[in-house]
């Protein structure tokens, strides 16, 4: 069986600007509660696609390649809606966060790697981009190729 290569991407600062929706608390960390308020209809359509990381998506499905969003969103009908809008077809699949999932982000993705792995040939080479060094200092260590977003932000 021909192997594919997988391609995997984060939603928020790398797909979608959504910085507009989020605050960080004094310790540095995001500040659910303020997310989770600003996850409506009106506040979702306001994330800014990020059109330099689409058009990578669309390239590694042209080129055939397996393409996945992992995100640790829990996604709602306004996510699916906002993807619906702005992501090239062909896409292979979205992993989301369960509802009542509260690990840390790169533990979460860890799994979701996991069990994607499970379908994947050996051989098959992993790509992530990704804007948390937490999660690409994980995905390093499992073998994947990793990409530091930084400029998720500019359009
Ligand atoms: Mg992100």
């Amino acid at each position: 069986m021909a192997s594919k290569d997988l391609v995997i991407f984060d939603c928020d600062m790398v797909l979608s600007n959504s910085a507009h929706r989020q605050k960080y608390k004094e310790d540095g960390k995001l500040d659910l509660d303020h997310w989770r308020a600003n996850c409506t209809e009106e506040q979702i359509k306001k994330d800014v696609p990020q059109q330099k990381y689409l058009a990578k998506m669309l390239h590694a499905i042209n080129d055939d390649k397996l393409v996945v969003i992992m995100t640790a969103r829990v996604l709602s009908n306004w996510d699916y809606q906002w993807f619906k809008e702005h992501l090239p077809k062909g896409i292979t699949g979205i992993l989301s966060r369960e509802g009542n999932d509260t690990q840390a982000d790169h533990t979460l993705k860890l799994g979701m790697l996991e069990e994607i792995k499970c379908y994947l040939n050996m051989s098959n080479n992993i790509t992530m981009y990704d804007d948390n060094p937490s999660i690409i200092n994980a995905m390093q260590k499992a073998g994947v190729n990793t990409h530091l977003v930084t400029d998720g932000n500019k359009t």
